[in-house]
């Protein structure tokens, strides 16, 4: 199976989207000059939760669970790509496609073009977040849940998580 294949079998559907991925995957690759080797340490940013996100899954085993997947939705097709040992990173910045294609005509125009010619290489400027930490565990005032100690707001003297924090004041 091809890494096009397996990004589609995992995703459900060939489309744009995840060609988008797909390309910066490839792009990030060659720029950064990884392998395949699965212990590479690989940390993506992307700006978008949209399809293409899914192909770096699985080409890259980048994941969410693991926390070398971040998504900072933006609403940007960029993707920044680190590489841990090296420290090398690259941003890559998807150009504006031709106005007016219908599903097809881009799918076909992702499909074809080289990643050269779709992306922007710019340098990555979102810090590598530090690796998961562990934070100490309190209860909310307000639902009695138990909430991350980082997501905790102290609301008139009473400590709640964002949730009922959120309700009519400020953060
Ligand atoms: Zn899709
Ligand atoms: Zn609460």
């Amino acid at each position: 199976m091809t890494d096009w294949e397996k990004c589609v079998e995992f995703h459900g559907h060939a489309c744009g989207g995840l060609t988008i991925g797909y390309q910066a995957v490839r792009y990030a690759r060659s720029l950064l000059g990884l392998t395949r080797s699965p212990d590479e340490q690989v940390v993506c940013i992307a700006e978008n939760d949209a399809c293409g996100v899914d192909a770096i899954q699985v080409i890259l085993g980048c994941s969410v669970g693991k926390g070398n997947l971040i998504l900072r939705v933006m609403g940007k097709q960029a993707f920044s790509f680190y590489e841990r040992a090296s420290g090398r990173s690259v941003r890559l910045v998807l150009r504006r496609a031709p106005e007016g294609m219908t599903k097809e005509e881009s799918f076909r125009y992702y499909q074809e073009h080289e990643p050269e010619e779709l992306f922007d290489v710019k340098p990555a400027v979102l810090p590598v977040p530090e690796r998961a930490r562990i934070y100490r565990t309190l209860t909310c005032e307000g639902c009695g849940e138990s909430v991350g100690e980082a997501w905790v707001r102290l609301r008139d003297g009473k400590c709640l998580c964002l949730a009922c924090a959120g309700s009519g004041s400020e953060s």
